[in-house]
């Protein structure tokens, strides 16, 4: 295996979170503010494992009346129907809408489970200051970042359907108490990938070729 490089923090340096200078810190342990943006520097994110794995346990916990609670209430003269998301998805593939089934099943259900999962092996890792593919575990981090910014899709998906259903005469539909749920994970797993410090990575991949610190 090729050594690889030595991090900013193990040269003696801290980047800037904000500007990205990197700066000699203040006094030892105490890296002190960026001079050229004024943002106070830290080596690593503050608690970066605990506060990521708190906002991961949060969503862990509201992933489940997400899918299991109704994310909407349908009214026709017959009869009133709540739906979950798995109901819907099965609704729309026996009535030969595979494709929504399919943006739903991958929007709501496996998208956010897989990013749950991502978050987990990443902190697991991490804490057992593991030097394997610190390559691809940083890649993987980019990905989750990036599919950040399209998690609004989930609520879109559902505010969509709503507004399908709507066109439907003598019927009402209102969103359901999963719902909620569903935005809480969101905004959870996008908190738990900005808690998480990537440069924790690297840390013990430098470590072993370098004199610690
Ligand atoms: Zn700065």
């Amino acid at each position: 295996m090729t050594r690889p490089p030595p991090t900013a923090a193990l040269a003696g340096f801290v980047s800037c979170g904000t500007c990205g200078l990197l700066c000699r810190p203040a006094e030892a342990g105490k890296p002190g503010e960026c001079p050229r943006c004024g943002e106070p520097l830290a080596f690593r994110l503050p608690e970066s494992i605990e506060r990521t794995w708190a906002y991961v346990v949060a969503a862990a916990v509201c992933y489940l009346p997400a899918n299991l609670l109704p994310v909407m209430t349908t009214t026709t003269i017959k009869a009133t129907t709540e739906s979950t998301i798995l109901s819907g998805v099965i609704h729309f593939y026996t009535t030969g809408s595979w494709f929504l089934a399919l943006i739903v099943l991958v929007a709501s259900v496996i998208i956010p489970l897989g990013k749950l999962g991502a978050l987990a092996y990443l902190l697991v890792t991490v804490m057992r200051r593991s030097t394997g593919r610190p390559l691809e575990r940083a890649r993987l981090f980019r990905m989750l970042k990036a599919i950040g910014r399209w998690s609004m899709l989930d609520v879109f998906v559902v505010m969509f359907v709503v507004a399908l259903v709507r066109f439907e005469p003598f019927m009402s539909v209102v969103p359901g108490p999963g719902v909620p749920f569903f935005a809480a994970v969101v905004i959870l797993t996008i908190l738990a990938a900005d808690a998480f410090d990537p440069r924790l990575i690297w840390d013990p991949a430098g470590k072993t070729g370098g004199t610690g610190g």
